[in-house]
Protein backbone atom coordinates (compact mmCIF):
# COMPACT_ATOMS: atom_id res chain seq x y z
CA UNK A 1 0.00 0.00 0.00
CA UNK A 2 1.18 3.14 -0.80
CA UNK A 3 2.70 4.97 2.25
CA UNK A 4 -0.08 8.04 1.95
CA UNK A 5 -0.94 8.87 5.60
CA UNK A 6 2.39 7.77 7.55
CA UNK A 7 3.24 4.38 8.36
CA UNK A 8 1.80 3.80 11.48
CA UNK A 9 -1.72 4.74 10.31
CA UNK A 10 -0.79 2.95 7.04
CA UNK A 11 -0.55 0.01 9.56
CA UNK A 12 -3.63 0.31 11.07
CA UNK A 13 -5.38 0.51 7.16
CA UNK A 14 -3.32 -2.86 6.88
CA UNK A 15 -4.78 -3.78 9.90
CA UNK A 16 -8.43 -3.46 9.73
CA UNK A 17 -7.91 -4.67 5.96
CA UNK A 18 -6.65 -8.45 7.28
CA UNK A 19 -10.38 -8.58 9.04
CA UNK A 20 -13.15 -10.49 7.53
CA UNK A 21 -15.60 -8.69 5.04
CA UNK A 22 -13.96 -5.55 5.36
CA UNK A 23 -12.59 -3.80 1.96
CA UNK A 24 -9.67 -1.40 1.70
CA UNK A 25 -12.34 1.40 1.57
CA UNK A 26 -14.06 0.49 4.93
CA UNK A 27 -10.62 -0.14 6.36
CA UNK A 28 -9.45 3.36 5.44
CA UNK A 29 -12.87 4.42 7.04
CA UNK A 30 -12.30 2.82 10.38
CA UNK A 31 -8.61 3.93 10.72
CA UNK A 32 -10.29 7.57 10.12
CA UNK A 33 -12.91 7.13 12.78
CA UNK A 34 -10.08 5.78 15.40
CA UNK A 35 -8.08 9.01 14.66
CA UNK A 36 -10.68 11.25 15.08
CA UNK A 37 -12.05 9.51 18.26
CA UNK A 38 -10.94 10.88 21.67
CA UNK A 39 -8.40 8.74 23.17
CA UNK A 40 -10.24 6.78 25.34
CA UNK A 41 -12.21 5.16 22.24
CA UNK A 42 -9.02 4.24 21.07
CA UNK A 43 -8.28 2.74 24.20
CA UNK A 44 -11.53 1.17 24.82
CA UNK A 45 -11.07 -0.52 21.02
CA UNK A 46 -7.67 -1.79 22.20
CA UNK A 47 -8.53 -2.97 25.27
CA UNK A 48 -11.61 -4.90 24.56
CA UNK A 49 -9.55 -7.04 21.39
CA UNK A 50 -6.93 -7.59 23.91
CA UNK A 51 -9.09 -8.43 26.85
CA UNK A 52 -11.50 -10.39 24.59
CA UNK A 53 -8.71 -12.26 22.90
CA UNK A 54 -6.74 -13.24 26.32
CA UNK A 55 -9.79 -14.57 28.51
CA UNK A 56 -11.99 -15.68 25.94
CA UNK A 57 -11.98 -19.73 25.78
CA UNK A 58 -14.00 -23.01 24.94
CA UNK A 59 -16.51 -24.32 27.42
CA UNK A 60 -15.31 -28.05 28.53
CA UNK A 61 -18.64 -29.33 27.65
CA UNK A 62 -19.67 -27.87 24.89
CA UNK A 63 -16.86 -25.84 23.20
CA UNK A 64 -19.03 -22.31 23.32
CA UNK A 65 -16.94 -19.62 23.56
CA UNK A 66 -17.20 -18.37 27.64
CA UNK A 67 -15.01 -16.67 29.98
CA UNK A 68 -15.13 -19.47 32.51
CA UNK A 69 -14.29 -23.11 32.18
CA UNK A 70 -18.03 -24.21 32.03
CA UNK A 71 -20.23 -21.35 30.26
CA UNK A 72 -23.74 -19.98 30.93
CA UNK A 73 -26.10 -22.36 29.09
CA UNK A 74 -24.58 -25.73 30.26
CA UNK A 75 -24.47 -23.73 33.92
CA UNK A 76 -28.21 -22.99 33.77
CA UNK A 77 -29.85 -26.52 35.59
CA UNK A 78 -32.90 -25.36 33.80
CA UNK A 79 -31.52 -25.93 30.32
CA UNK A 80 -32.79 -29.70 29.35
CA UNK A 81 -29.96 -31.45 29.25
CA UNK A 82 -31.64 -34.31 27.50
CA UNK A 83 -30.78 -32.54 24.07
CA UNK A 84 -27.69 -31.47 22.11
CA UNK A 85 -28.23 -29.29 19.17
CA UNK A 86 -24.84 -29.59 17.49
CA UNK A 87 -24.19 -26.22 15.37
CA UNK A 88 -21.06 -25.21 13.33
CA UNK A 89 -20.38 -21.73 15.10
CA UNK A 90 -21.06 -20.08 18.30
CA UNK A 91 -22.80 -17.43 16.03
CA UNK A 92 -25.44 -20.01 15.20
CA UNK A 93 -25.40 -20.87 18.86
CA UNK A 94 -26.19 -17.55 19.54
CA UNK A 95 -29.03 -17.09 16.16
CA UNK A 96 -30.75 -20.42 18.45
CA UNK A 97 -30.49 -18.51 21.79
CA UNK A 98 -32.04 -15.48 19.90
CA UNK A 99 -35.03 -17.58 19.03
CA UNK A 100 -35.72 -17.75 23.17
CA UNK A 101 -37.57 -21.22 22.46
CA UNK A 102 -35.29 -24.14 22.50
CA UNK A 103 -34.64 -25.51 25.93
CA UNK A 104 -31.61 -27.86 25.28
CA UNK A 105 -27.80 -27.58 25.10
CA UNK A 106 -25.82 -27.09 22.37
CA UNK A 107 -22.74 -28.27 21.34
CA UNK A 108 -20.23 -26.14 19.09
CA UNK A 109 -18.05 -27.96 16.33
CA UNK A 110 -16.12 -24.71 15.02
CA UNK A 111 -16.18 -25.54 11.21
CA UNK A 112 -17.58 -27.83 8.86
CA UNK A 113 -15.86 -30.91 6.91
CA UNK A 114 -14.55 -29.13 3.79
CA UNK A 115 -12.26 -31.55 2.28
CA UNK A 116 -11.33 -28.49 -0.12
CA UNK A 117 -10.10 -26.09 2.71
CA UNK A 118 -8.42 -29.19 4.46
CA UNK A 119 -11.30 -29.48 7.00
CA UNK A 120 -11.70 -32.99 8.12
CA UNK A 121 -13.61 -34.75 11.00
CA UNK A 122 -9.95 -34.29 13.17
CA UNK A 123 -9.97 -30.67 12.93
CA UNK A 124 -13.67 -30.35 14.48
CA UNK A 125 -14.76 -30.58 17.96
CA UNK A 126 -16.37 -34.02 17.05
CA UNK A 127 -14.02 -36.09 19.90
CA UNK A 128 -15.17 -33.76 22.29
CA UNK A 129 -19.30 -34.65 21.45
CA UNK A 130 -18.60 -38.08 21.40
CA UNK A 131 -16.89 -37.98 24.93
CA UNK A 132 -20.11 -36.28 26.23
CA UNK A 133 -22.06 -38.87 24.96
CA UNK A 134 -20.02 -41.53 27.21
CA UNK A 135 -20.38 -39.42 29.86
CA UNK A 136 -23.46 -37.72 30.67
CA UNK A 137 -25.99 -40.76 30.09
CA UNK A 138 -28.81 -38.69 30.27
CA UNK A 139 -28.81 -37.51 27.08
CA UNK A 140 -31.58 -38.73 24.82
CA UNK A 141 -31.66 -37.27 21.36
CA UNK A 142 -29.00 -35.01 18.89
CA UNK A 143 -30.50 -32.30 16.49
CA UNK A 144 -28.14 -31.42 13.69
CA UNK A 145 -28.24 -28.13 12.91
CA UNK A 146 -25.72 -28.01 11.03
CA UNK A 147 -25.94 -25.14 7.59
CA UNK A 148 -27.62 -26.41 4.64
CA UNK A 149 -25.22 -25.80 2.22
CA UNK A 150 -22.82 -28.40 1.03
CA UNK A 151 -20.17 -28.67 3.57
CA UNK A 152 -23.22 -28.55 6.53
CA UNK A 153 -24.87 -31.20 5.00
CA UNK A 154 -21.69 -33.89 4.92
CA UNK A 155 -20.86 -33.04 8.48
CA UNK A 156 -24.92 -33.80 9.25
CA UNK A 157 -24.20 -37.41 7.63
CA UNK A 158 -20.38 -38.15 9.05
CA UNK A 159 -22.61 -37.09 12.43
CA UNK A 160 -25.55 -39.31 12.02
CA UNK A 161 -23.18 -42.27 10.80
CA UNK A 162 -21.42 -41.72 14.30
CA UNK A 163 -24.19 -41.65 16.23
CA UNK A 164 -26.21 -43.76 15.07
CA UNK A 165 -24.70 -47.36 16.25
CA UNK A 166 -24.74 -45.44 20.01
CA UNK A 167 -28.07 -45.74 20.19
CA UNK A 168 -28.96 -42.28 20.31
CA UNK A 169 -32.04 -40.41 18.68
CA UNK A 170 -30.59 -38.38 16.03
CA UNK A 171 -32.47 -35.66 14.35
CA UNK A 172 -31.43 -33.56 11.64
CA UNK A 173 -33.36 -29.75 10.85
CA UNK A 174 -35.84 -29.39 8.63
CA UNK A 175 -35.20 -27.57 5.38
CA UNK A 176 -37.05 -24.64 6.15
CA UNK A 177 -33.42 -22.80 6.06
CA UNK A 178 -32.93 -21.51 2.58
CA UNK A 179 -29.97 -24.24 1.10
CA UNK A 180 -27.11 -22.71 0.89
CA UNK A 181 -27.86 -20.19 3.68
CA UNK A 182 -25.76 -19.44 6.68
CA UNK A 183 -27.99 -19.90 9.69
CA UNK A 184 -26.54 -16.85 11.85
CA UNK A 185 -28.55 -14.70 9.19
CA UNK A 186 -32.03 -16.88 9.41
CA UNK A 187 -34.40 -15.17 11.30
CA UNK A 188 -35.99 -16.48 14.08
CA UNK A 189 -39.26 -17.63 12.57
CA UNK A 190 -37.17 -19.56 9.99
CA UNK A 191 -35.25 -21.01 12.66
CA UNK A 192 -38.04 -22.49 14.48
CA UNK A 193 -39.61 -24.34 12.09
CA UNK A 194 -36.46 -26.00 11.25
CA UNK A 195 -36.22 -26.57 14.12
CA UNK A 196 -40.13 -28.53 14.64
CA UNK A 197 -39.85 -29.43 11.43
CA UNK A 198 -36.71 -31.80 12.21
CA UNK A 199 -36.67 -35.47 11.03
CA UNK A 200 -35.39 -38.74 12.12
CA UNK A 201 -32.00 -39.85 10.49
ZN1 LIG B 1 -21.05 -24.98 27.51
Amino acid sequence: MTNYYGSQVSRLIEEFAKLPGVGAKSAQRMAFYVLKSPQERALALSSAILAARNTAKYCKFCQNLTDEEICYICKNDDRDSRMIMVVESPQDMAAYEKTKEYRGLYHVLHGAISPMDGIGPNELRIKELLSRLSSESLITEIILATNPNIEGEATAMYLSKLLKPLGVRTTRIAHGVPVGGDLEHVDSVTLLRALHGRQEL
